[in-house]
């Protein structure tokens, strides 16, 4: 670590804030630990209001240009970034798998690929963009998607820059500049993408990034009069604070939140591939939003997906997310940890069984962890843990099936495994939930709407109903007369 620099994994990390085309520093610092070995990745910039006006200012002088720049170029832009996180897709694999403890191989393959995308898919959309036009008593009716203003884009650890550039690609798609708030736990890979941003030849002031703690400075960002738009994605008890932040400018928000997402397992299902998609939800160390952690098993089979689902689940290798042959990762932070434990001892106690599981493993590691004999009303049944910890249910018709999926505040997700066609019409037709997945799983198509039910979130993003969100759309009538002869 040297002055405002410091290297994780052997890439160089400016730990300042990104402002205005500059970098920022803070009076204080807070500092960014690893999840793999508890090893200090940084003393990073602690944001206070100052900082987070000062972003707002430069991310509003930055818009009339930007939102005058012709689609095309905008386009040209975003793909630039792409390149430049292609080119960089490594340094930022392995720096994200150092400040998040997620696979390294699922940031080489899958995640860092995909946030490249995410700046291409908006980018392509944006230049299709359109609604025709259409006719009201002779008069035309054109609807433009016009850009918005500045946006406030906040974002959690569990998936730092996929979840940011979901937000950042189709805001500055838009038209609209941006500030980002990362996670304090994951600081790391938004300060590389703001490199690449400015490499990329995005002007100063459209992209900024704020680092610091949201206690201390998301007020200074969602209650600001400039501001046009807030997205976030995380927790609820944030999203309530951030939402009564924002009304006092009526400030629009899109909220993508937690869930508590059933995978239902009927009789006639293919019971391996049951148990794979069960399996899958230990992915990430359980830190996944959609992962459906409440298994509900029609009885008849339950007891056969059970040892099933035990035997595949003692195959998965716990352990150093950069070795390429580990399947669960260490979890974000002890008091991620804590909490987890927390969920799991108070469900014994009060009378769940571990069927695998049900305790802490050396250093940041939590057991995959399945609890049977759990009540409906319970905490473990209805409160997002956020860990590798699942619950095990069975149901008896389709009927008790379906209401107790949908018996949670939440809505965000529902899987389900069957044989049936017809059933998987009826039965989606009857769940609570922005994605249902019928014999599959986190299958995502930037194009679907994407978000939650209830609890899980307010709006949806994805194709148009981002460009939806983060424009103020316009519907100018035209009438046929009244024109100058010669205008
Ligand atoms: P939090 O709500 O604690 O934090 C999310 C972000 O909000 C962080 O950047 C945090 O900053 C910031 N923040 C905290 N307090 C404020 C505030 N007062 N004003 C403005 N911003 C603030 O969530 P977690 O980081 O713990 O993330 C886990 C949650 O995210 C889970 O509930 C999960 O389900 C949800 N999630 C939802 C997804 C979805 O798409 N639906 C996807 C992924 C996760 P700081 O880090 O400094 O506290």
């Amino acid at each position: 670590m040297t002055g405002h620099l410091t290297t994780v994994a052997g890439v160089p990390v400016d730990t300042r804030h990104w402002i205005g085309g500059e970098r920022v520093a803070s009076a204080e610092t807070f500092t960014d630990v690893s999840p793999i070995d508890g090893g200090v990745l940084g003393e990073i910039a602690r944001g206070t209001a100052a900082e987070a006006h000062a972003a707002v200012a430069a991310a509003k002088a930055a818009f009339p240009g930007w939102a005058a720049t012709p689609r095309a170029e905008r386009a040209r832009l975003l793909h630039a970034v792409a390149d430049g996180v292609e080119r960089r897709l490594e340094d930022l694999a392995v720096v994200e798998t150092a400040d998040n403890g997620a696979l390294l191989r699922s940031h080489r393959r899958g995640v860092m690929p995909r946030v490249a995308h995410n700046f291409r898919f908006f980018a392509d959309w944006l230049l299709t963009l359109d609604h025709e036009d259409f006719d009201t008593r002779g008069h035309t009716n054109h609807v433009s998607w016009d850009p918005a203003g500045p946006c406030v884009l906040i974002t959690p650890w569990n998936a730092p820059l996929m979840l940011a550039t979901w937000k950042i690609a189709p805001a500055l798609a838009a038209g609209n500049t941006v500030v980002l708030k990362p996670a304090e736990w994951t600081p790391m890979t938004a300060s590389l993408l703001a490199d690449i941003a400015a490499e990329a030849g995005l002007p100063a002031g459209v992209f900024n990034v704020v680092q610091g703690l949201g206690s201390e400075i998301g007020d200074a960002l969602t209650s600001h009069p400039d501001v046009r738009r807030i997205s976030f994605t995380g927790s609820v008890p944030t999203a309530k604070h951030i939402a009564a932040s924002a009304a006092a400018q009526l400030t629009p928000l899109s909220l993508e939140l937690g869930g508590k997402s059933p995978l239902l397992v009927f009789a006639d299902a293919d019971l391996d591939l049951a148990v794979e998609l069960a399996v899958e939800q230990y992915d990430n160390a359980g830190q996944v939003c959609l992962a459906a952690t409440r298994l509900l098993v029609e009885e008849s089979v339950a007891e056969e997906f059970t040892r099933r689902l035990v035997e595949k689940a003692a195959q998965l290798a716990q352990g150093d997310p950069r070795d390429l042959s580990t399947d669960i990762g260490p979890n974000i932070h002890e008091r991620q940890l804590e909490k987890i434990d927390g969920f799991v001892q108070r469900a014994i106690a009060a009378g769940a069984r571990a069927v695998i599981g049900g305790h802490r493993l050396a250093g940041r590691f939590y057991a995959p962890t399945l609890l049977a004999d759990v009540a409906q009303d319970s905490e473990i049944v209805q409160e997002e843990v956020f860990g590798p910890v699942l619950t095990l249910q069975t149901f008896r018709d389709e009927a008790e099936a379906v209401r107790l999926a949908n018996d949670t505040r939440f809505g965000l997700a529902a899987t389900l495994a069957t044989g049936s066609r017809e059933r998987a019409e009826r039965v989606t037709g009857q769940l609570v939930a922005g994605t249902v997945w019928v014999n599959c799983f986190f299958v995502r198509d930037l194009q679907a709407p994407f978000g939650g039910s209830r609890h899980s979130g307010v709006g949806r993003e994805g194709g148009t109903w981002s460009f939806d969100f983060y424009c103020d759309l316009k519907n100018t009538v035209t009438a046929p007369k009244g024109w100058q002869e010669n205008g």
